[in-house]
């Protein structure tokens, strides 16, 4: 299928350059086309050549297929309807080897990452050999990257709505749907248009496979229907019945139990792993290993020993009894909102940057007998000052040097110092990992 065969490779990401080397090494030509005129081959090989600039017309001919990155919508790519168009995640699953193992795909509009990496720790604790990946971290591609590569007993990858678009025949044993609400509605005509994509999980299954969804909101319930395989569902509500799905996971508190197949109850009482949001990525998680075969066991060890993610309500020191937790990941309100769920109280909360334009306001409701002052920093802070008002004290710091120094003398012994800034972090920092990583070290430097 691919041996000097010409393949059209389009965005040269680091999905795109992933894809470029795997076809490569199996002695395939590689077009790649970047409309970045400032694009630059990551290498050189005799099969490659890079075209920058505006597609060239008719570039598709004479082309096995078309692999297309996930950052390319469908409306900026015109191709015949003969020429076969795919993404990473398909020209992966096309170069699996013999006897590589099933895949596990997750995907929803938040936890993804979260549920992927925490799957991953589960199942690695009885399957060393697993591949844990897709859209953040390492890209599916490079799982198989080289032909010599030896097969992968499990594949754990997380899933965009952009990468599913682009999925035709790879097969998922496991497919989980965590959530679906309003986003990237700039790429989609409406959310209707975004579930369908996301429901595109289930179409390749078949006998054998399973789906997970959460069962307590009502439009991943919807797209469920789609699913032609056995689905089990998590919820966090013990009233609900639930006739129609073939078993189901009920969550409180600090753990919850399978009410099918041999009655289990696990607990989360991993600090990584806090909040109600995280309570069901456990589950999904979960369902996902102990329908794959993970033993009770191992599962319970791997939500023990889960480090959690960076930047996602990520614990960072505690000091003269104050905890300090970097939620940088936090760049909407709606992310901050999840975050205030998840702790008692006593928050210092820091907030600001760039702003997206969405209200304040859930936040000042949120934050009532839970917060006990607002530090703020960056373009949106005279913003968030409005908001909050009188409703509570608000410190305005300016940097986030500022507002560290401040909490750490305004904050006592059982507080909680909560970097969720509720915005973007492009006015003054590279992108949100660099926020927290410098909140980390201003942290991490106090006496
Ligand atoms: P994604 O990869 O889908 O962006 P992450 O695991 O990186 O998801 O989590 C991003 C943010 O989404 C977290 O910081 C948290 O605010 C929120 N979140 C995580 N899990 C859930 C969930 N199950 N439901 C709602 N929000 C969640």
């Amino acid at each position: 299928m691919f041996s000097d065969r010409k393949f059209v490779v389009i965005g040269l990401g680091k999905s795109g350059v992933a894809a470029s080397r795997l076809l490569l090494d199996r002695g395939a030509r590689v077009l790649a086309l970047d409309e970045n005129v400032g694009a630059t081959a990551p290498f050189e090989h005799p099969r490659f050549e890079l075209r920058t600039g505006p597609f060239p017309a008719g570039f598709w001919e004479g082309a096995e297929a078309v692999v297309v990155s996930p950052g390319v919508p469908p409306s900026k790519l015109q191709v015949p309807a003969n020429v076969q168009c795919f993404g990473e995640v398909e020209l992966a699953w096309r170069t699996m080897p013999a006897g590589a193992g099933p895949l596990l795909g997750i995907t929803g509009t938040n936890g993804k990452s979260t549920t992927t990496a925490l799957l991953g720790e589960l199942v690695k604790q009885q399957e060393p050999n697993t591949f844990v990946g897709g859209n953040l971290g390492t890209a599916f591609t490079r799982a198989y990257e080289s032909s010599a590569t030896p097969p992968y007993a499990m594949h754990v990858i997380e899933l965009s709505s952009f990468q599913l678009e682009r999925v035709t025949t790879a097969r998922f044993r496991g497919a989980a749907i965590l959530n679906l609400t309003p986003d990237h509605l700039d790429r989609y005509p409406s959310h209707e248009a975004y579930g369908a994509a996301k429901a595109r999980i289930f179409d390749t299954q078949g006998k054998g496979d399973f789906a997970v969804v959460n069962i307590d909101d009502p439009a991943v319930v919807g797209l469920s229907r789609r699913a032609k395989v056995p689905v089990y569902g998590f919820t966090l509500d013990a009233a609900r019945t639930n006739p129609g799905f073939s078993g189901v996971v009920v969550g409180s508190k600090d753990k919850f139990i399978f009410t099918f197949g041999k009655l289990t109850a696990f607990t989360v009482k991993n600090r990584a792993l806090r909040g109600a949001h995280n309570l069901r990525n456990a589950m999904a998680a979960a369902l996902l290993a102990r329908l794959s075969g993970i033993g009770d066991d191992a599962i319970q060890r791997g939500l023990d020993s889960f480090p959690g993610l960076a930047h996602r309500l990520e614990f960072v020191r505690e000091r003269g009894g104050v905890e300090w937790i970097n939620d940088s990941k936090a760049t909407n309100v709606d992310s901050s909102l999840v975050a205030l769920g998840a702790l008692p109280g006593g928050v210092w909360l820091i907030a600001g940057g760039k702003g997206k334009g969405a209200p304040y306001q859930p936040l000042v409701d949120a934050a009532r007998g839970k917060v006990k002052g607002v530090l703020t920093i960056g373009a949106d802070a005279p913003a968030i000052a409005a908001a909050f008002g009188a409703s509570c004290p608000v410190h305005d710091c300016g940097t986030l040097q500022r507002a560290v120094e401040k909490a750490a003398e305004i904050s006592t012994a059982g507080d909680t110092v909560l970097l969720s800034p509720a915005c973007a972090s492009y006015d003054q920092f590279q992108h949100f990992e660099h926020r927290g990583d410098v909140f980390k070290t201003l942290v991490n430097a106090l006496p």
